[in-house]
Formats: C-alpha cells, structure tokens, sequence
C-alpha cells in the first residue's frame, strides 16, 4: 500500500503494529473465545494514547489527527476487531466533547477519557428507534436545576466498563426536541442491564443501559436544548471513518491468513496458491483492500484538512464493510474445512466481519447518505 503518509504517520503505524502483533494478536483468540473484555490490553492502549488521537495534548490527548488515527485501528483491527470497536467507540464519544463541551465540561469529562483513564459510551440507540434516532423516545425532563432522563438504550458498545457517556434524549417532540448529555458513570438511575450474547466481536462488551429517574446536572447538557442529532450525526460521521478503518484492518488480516494458508496446504501435488482459482480469490480479496485503504485515507484525509466529509466517510464505510464481508467470505473458502473451525483466526474474522455493515448506520443508511450527499455536491 503506497500511501503518501508523513514520517510521524509511519512511525505511528508502525508502534501500534508492533504493539497489536507482540501483545494482541497471541490473546485474541483466547479473549474472544472465552468471550472476556481484555480490560489489561485496552488499559495499555490508552496509556498509549489511543483513546483521544483527534484531541490536542491540552485536554489529554495525542492529537495525531484522522490519518493517524485510522491506521493505528487498521493494525489493531488486524489482531483484534473486538478491541477496535472498543478504541473506536471511545474516540467517537471525544468528537462531540471536543465540538460542543464548555471548557469545564472538556476538564471533567474529556480530559481523563482523552488521557487514558477510562473508555467512553455513546447511547443513541433504543429498542424501537434504531436507523432513525429522531424517533427516540428516552426523555430529559428538566426539574429545577436537573434534567431526568428515563429510557432505554440498546447495544451499547462499552457500556459496563465505560467512564463516561454520551446520551442523547428527548426535551421536546419532534427532531429538533433531541439533547446531548454528558452522564458519568455511577450516576444514581443509570445502570447496565443485559449484556448481548454476539454472534462476533465476542470480547467488546455490548449491553442494555438503563435510565431510570437518571438526575444530571443541566451543567451536563452537551450543546444547546435541540442539538442532540445534530451533535449524534456529527459524531457518527467521525466514527464512520473509525468503521472503516476497523474494516480494512481485518481485510488485511483476510489476506494475511489466506495467503499463509495457501502457501501451506498442498493439493493436487502443489500448494494451493499455486491454482489458479486460489490466486483469483487472493487478487480479490487485495484488490478489495487496496480500494478500502485508500477511501478511508481520503475521508481521514479531508478530516484533517478541516473539509467537509460526511459523503467520504460514508462511501469509506460501506465500500470498506462490503468489502470485508466479500474478503472474509473468500478467505475462509481458501481455508476449506479447516476454515470452518475454531481454531483458525479466519472463522473469527468471518462472524467479526459481519456486523460491520450494520452499526453506526447500515448499509443502506450510507447509501441514503451518500445519495443525499452526491445529489447536493452536484447541484452547487
Ligand atoms: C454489536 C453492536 C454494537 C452497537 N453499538 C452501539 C453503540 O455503541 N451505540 C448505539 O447507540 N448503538 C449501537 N448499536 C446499534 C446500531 O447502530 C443499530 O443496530 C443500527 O443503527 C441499526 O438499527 P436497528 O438494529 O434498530 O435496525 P433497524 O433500524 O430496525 O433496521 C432494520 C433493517 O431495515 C433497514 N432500514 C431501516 N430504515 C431504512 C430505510 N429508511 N431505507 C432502507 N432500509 C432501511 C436497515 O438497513 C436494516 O436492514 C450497536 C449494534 C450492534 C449490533
């Protein structure tokens, strides 16, 4: 992959590299197996400043930008998608922090997510409001100097072990009636309901939280009253790129494990990669790679540049998940039988691979915004 990345770019990539393959990649199967959150690892990977990569240094973070960012996730996503959706989810939650917080707010509730000391939750989702959250019924009454939200919000990634959320609610009817609201953890009224039992991503930790009679102070509140899927249509904008990075990630890792694996496995008196069919499937799944890449280096691209790219990261998005499904599917056929079993890192990435296409707005839902995107970039 010639991507024209700076020397601190490089040199990013490469420490996480190192550090995914030296200390993930030999647990990862282990952790996802027994399906346990790897509380250590993700610990070291906060330390190692991954939590905050788009906050400047004065509020905690690393400040090494979207490009930097997404290909620290491309090699942690390589070992473990389980442990980039944790790293994603958090710096998704520090987008809006960063955008909208008071300076306060950024003191107590970015600057020790940014700096490593606790991971974020982000709860938009809710049982009957899913593709659209303008349909949320959660609700912030405010009560004096408190706003109480009552609800319940489904699939929330990192929720048992997070420091912080990001909870959008109901203050009035209708899509402008949804606010933002910084909710620490251990706040009286929030509590973790039902952990999900996954089909992938079994060490990420996926649970119901429970708003009930939930006080925040109306100090919490994240923007103005009404800001609220303005401010979750920003963040998952940011966390698209986050998706797609983790995509790519585990195309590369599709590759990595076909080609091993072909080089190996004798058949017909020759390895595998020797017939032509294997290597079509291995072209296939690199040149699905190299066109992930690079989208998702031109959405990180743009982000960095301070430009617009709501349309770019959704078409990294969907082009990069797609493709994973496609890498996956392909990789595990190389494997044949064996591919089917357990023990073999491609049938993890193959149930991994699958919800890609779904969270933070499904295939579809890219396709409508990139659509929606396209018709305005064309009638300017
Ligand atoms: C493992 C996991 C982790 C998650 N983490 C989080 C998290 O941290 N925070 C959070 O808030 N949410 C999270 N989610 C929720 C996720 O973002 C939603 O599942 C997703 O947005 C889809 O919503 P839904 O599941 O309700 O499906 P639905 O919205 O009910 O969609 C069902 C189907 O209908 C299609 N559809 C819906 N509307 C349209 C339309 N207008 N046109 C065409 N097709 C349409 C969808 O594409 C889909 O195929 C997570 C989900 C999972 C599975």
């Amino acid at each position: 992959m010639n991507l024209p990345l700076t020397q601190e770019q490089i040199m990013i990539r490469d420490m996480i590299r190192d550090f995914a393959r030296s200390e993930i990649e030999p647990v990862a199967q282990d952790y996802n197996r027994r399906g346990e959150y790897p509380a250590s690892l993700v610990k070291k990977l906060g330390e190692l400043g991954l939590f905050g990569m788009m906050v400047p240094e004065s509020y905690g973070g690393s400040a090494a930008g979207a490009v930097s960012y997404s290909l620290a996730l491309q090699e942690i996503a390589f070992s473990c998608a389980s442990i980039a959706v944790t790293l994603s989810v958090t710096n998704l939650v520090a987008e809006p922090m960063l955008a909208f917080a008071t300076e306060e707010q950024k003191r107590e509730f970015l600057f020790p997510l940014a700096s490593g000391e606790h991971i974020g939750a982000f709860a938009l989702t809710e049982p009957e409001a899913g593709s659209d959250p303008g349909g949320l019924s959660t609700s912030a009454v405010k009560k004096g100097g408190v706003y109480v939200l009552n609800g319940v919000k489904q699939f929330i990634t990192n929720g048992e072990y997070a420091g912080v959320f990001v909870v959008i609610a109901r203050t009035a009817p209708g899509k402008n009636g949804l606010s933002a609201f910084l909710v620490p953890r251990g706040a009286k009224g929030l509590s973790v309901g039902k952990e999900e039992d996954k089909m992938g991503l079994r060490a990420s930790n996926t649970v119901e939280i429970v708003l009930d009679d939930c006080a925040v102070p109306e100090a919490n509140m994240l923007g103005k009253p009404g800001m609220g899927l303005q401010i979750a249509l920003n963040a998952l904008d940011s966390g698209r790129i986050g998706i797609a990075s983790q995509a790519t990630g585990m195309i590369a890792a599709c590759l990595h494990e076909a080609v091993s694996y072909a080089g190996e496995r004798r058949q017909f008196g020759k390895p595998i990669i020797k017939h032509q069919t294997i290597q079509n499937m291995i072209a296939d799944i690199a040149v699905e790679h190299e066109a992930a890449a690079l989208l998702v280096w031109s959405a990180a691209s743009l982000k960095d540049a301070k430009r617009p790219f709501t349309r770019e990261a959704s078409i990294a998005k969907l082009a990069a998940t797609e493709s994973l499904n496609r890498a996956a599917y392909r990789a595990l056929q190389v494997f044949g039988g064996y591919g089917y079993i357990r023990d073999n890192k491609i049938e993890r990435i193959y149930r991994d691979a699958r919800v890609t296409t779904i969270y933070e707005g499904t295939s579809e839902i890219q396709r409508m915004i990139i659509a929606r995107e396209t018709e305005a970039l064309l009638s300017r």
